[in-house]
């Protein structure tokens, strides 16, 4: 069987690599401007605890609030607004108490063993050099911040997620220069961490080409299933293939949206500083849950990641995210220095419910979907992947695929 896909971030080479190793012809398309993708600068977390999802109960309403207060982690472009009502709409439906409830449960078996997906994924592999199992950190000013987020703790507690509280001198032992801002941690094992996301994407796709997989650079105009296979036009040529991903991260919709399929994705947008030689590294990830960033230790420095701005594809980064992660990495460790640091701007593929869009349409046997994993897809990049190479190859996972039909958004 030969699959075309659509996409080389993390999903798109994790479905690759796994149909490879099934004997499949591979051909994998990408636009080939690897630090547009989001797989390059998320903040190479794998959080086996993410399963609560973006959307919950009360959100919505302290969104004004937020908006206004420059100190706060979102941002809109307000010409932009127009056109995410019908997503927001959605999005509102989707932090309802019991819906929350079942998008955990969704999201569970996609996060529950991540970090052996990437030791199965990038095993004997470059890429593998890149993966630190570990431990992750919720960092929040006071208990009191802590006892807020009560209602996700609940839910996690209830997955069998669970860990340590520090107080403010557990967590002065485990972090000496921790400022004074930071009074309370939950501390969580079995997680871990990617040290270079950039070069471990590069270096599984590397491998996959490397193993007789074919790779295109090129932009993908648009996906056509006949009887017989399926086309796929790309911008100077054409893949013919028996099958087909699209695993097109917060891109997907205008390959997805001509072949009569709905889906409520949005671009959140998401910004990233690096800082190289820091005065500071945090012993493991930190969630600063205040300022809603990460902060890891990565191979070429700190990377702090956050921030969650709509705005679409097209427009260029904002300023104030920037500054305001700056300011976050003061309020973590004050007196924070570092000999350079540089930003980036990405886009997280974010469906309206936070389950991310897995399988084949049911109108096109020979279409398949691989995107909308939002916060989340680097930790669940290679089961994803995994999972979605057994639903192309004709297999029956042991999980229910269900909750990520495409069809759910009509
Ligand atoms: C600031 C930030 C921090 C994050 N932190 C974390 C974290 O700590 N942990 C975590 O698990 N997740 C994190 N994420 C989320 C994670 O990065 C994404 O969910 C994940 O990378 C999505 O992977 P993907 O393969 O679906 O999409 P992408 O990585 O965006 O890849 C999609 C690829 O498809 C290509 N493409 C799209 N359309 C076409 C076309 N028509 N033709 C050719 N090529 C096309 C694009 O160019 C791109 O290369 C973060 C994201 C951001 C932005």
């Amino acid at each position: 069987m030969h699959v075309a896909i659509v996409g080389g971030g993390i999903v798109g080479v994790s479905t690759a690599e796994w149909l490879r190793r099934q004997s499949a012809e591979v051909t994998l398309i990408d636009r080939g401007v690897a630090d547009q993708a989001a797989s390059f600068g998320n903040g190479g977390v794998l959080a086996r605890c993410a399963i609560v999802p973006v959307s919950v109960p009360g959100l919505l309403a302290q969104a004004p609030a937020m908006l206004l207060n420059p100190n706060k982690p979102l941002f809109l472009r307000w010409s932009y607004l127009p056109r995410m009502l019908p997503w927001l709409a959605s999005f509102h439906a989707a932090g309802k108490a019991s819906r929350v409830r079942e998008i955990a449960a969704g999201l569970m078996p996609l996060l529950s063993d991540t970090v052996e997906q990437h030791q199965a994924l990038a095993e004997g592999t470059p890429a593998e050099r890149w993966i630190v199992p570990g431990d992750y950190l919720y960092v929040y000013p006071d208990r009191a911040a802590f006892d807020r987020d009560a209602f996700g703790w609940a839910l996690r507690r209830e997955h069998g997620i669970t860990g340590d509280e520090m107080d403010a001198e557990a967590l002065r032992a485990f972090d000496p220069a921790i400022g004074p801002g930071a009074g309370f941690a939950y501390r969580m094992t079995d997680h871990g961490r990617i040290t270079n996301p950039g070069a471990y994407v590069a270096d599984l796709t590397a491998w996959f080409e490397g193993q007789g997989g074919k790779r295109i650079i090129a932009d993908v105009n648009s996906v056509e299933p006949d009887d017989t296979g399926v086309r796929v036009l790309y911008q100077g040529g054409e893949v013919r293939a028996d099958r087909v991903a699209i695993c097109g991260g917060a891109w997907s919709k205008t390959l997805v949206e001509p072949l009569g399929h709905k889906v409520k994705l949005e671009s959140e947008r998401g910004y990233h500083m690096v800082f190289e030689n820091p005065s500071n590294q945090p012993p493991a990830p930190y969630m600063v849950a205040d300022g809603k960033f990460v902060a890891t230790p990565m191979e070429d420095g700190l990377r702090i990641a956050g921030i969650v701005e709509f705005g679409g594809l097209k427009q260029p980064p904002g300023k104030a995210p920037i500054a305001l992660l700056e300011r976050g990495i003061q309020r973590l460790y004050p007196g924070f220095t570092s000999s350079s640091k540089r930003a980036w701007m990405g886009h997280r593929p974010s469906t309206a419910d936070s389950l991310p869009v897995l399988g084949g349409s049911k109108t096109h046997q020979r279409v398949f979907f691989g995107f909308g994993h939002h916060h989340i897809g680097l930790t669940s990049g290679p089961k994803s992947g995994r999972l979605l190479a057994d639903l192309i190859l004709g297999g029956r996972p042991n999980i229910d695929v269900d909750p990520y039909r495409i069809e759910r958004f009509g």
